[in-house]
């Protein structure tokens, strides 16, 4: 499949699944990422949604936080959903006791920022970026931009302000998970930066 772009989707816990088969959909070549050496042969990484705390500890046991932070300081392009916006953000408010994230976005993200009575529900939100319809977004005990540094930018916000997607350079990282309601725009938008640095 010459041409396609090589992306993975980290695959230590979380809607793995989802993401791969929606990235296939829109003619990537996918791989499954859990080692280094898996890392490396692709192009850009997608990191689900799912329990961050998790994804963090067995990152680390994997040894792929530090392979994942160098890629990602060597401008590779990552999308991250949910839990992995949280994976993504350089300052987390609520993390349990000693979790750790990647780090790369400029921002300060709450996990868990939306209680429990409204832990999961759905918005349509305006993406002036993509252009066309509105988002249809799904929440589920989903994180919260608290502050965005002047290295990141938002690209979506709630009515209430709330902040829930950012960008920065070749990452992006949203509140919400866009591959269970058949939102392809925002991976598409990581498949064209994976195939302007390849
Ligand atoms: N609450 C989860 C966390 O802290 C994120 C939820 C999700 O990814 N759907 O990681």
């Amino acid at each position: 499949m010459a041409g396609s772009p090589r992306v993975g989707v980290l695959a230590l816990q979380g809607d793995v699944r989802e993401h791969a088969a929606l990235l296939a959909g829109l003619g990537a070549e996918v791989e499954l990422v859990r080692r280094p050496a898996e890392l490396h042969a692709v192009d850009g990484l997608v990191i689900p949604g799912g329990e961050s705390s998790v994804i963090d500890k067995l990152s680390r046991l994997f040894g792929m936080q530090g392979p994942i932070r160098a890629a990602i300081d060597a401008g590779v392009p990552v999308l991250g959903t949910c839990a992995g916006l949280i994976m993504l953000a350089d300052r987390l408010v609520d993390a349990i006791d000693g979790q750790e994230s990647f780090g790369g976005l400029d921002v300060t993200v709450r996990r868990n920022a939306f209680g429990r009575q409204v832990e999961s529900f759905e918005a349509d939100l305006d993406v002036p970026d993509l252009g066309g319809d509105p988002v249809h977004a799904a929440f589920i005990r989903g994180p919260v931009v608290e502050s965005v540094g002047p290295a990141a930018s938002v690209l979506a916000s709630l009515d209430d302000g709330r902040v829930v997607a950012v960008e920065q350079g070749a990452l992006l990282g949203l509140s919400f998970h866009p591959e269970i309601t058949g939102e392809t725009r925002f991976h598409r938008r990581f498949l064209d930066r994976v195939a302007a640095r390849v």
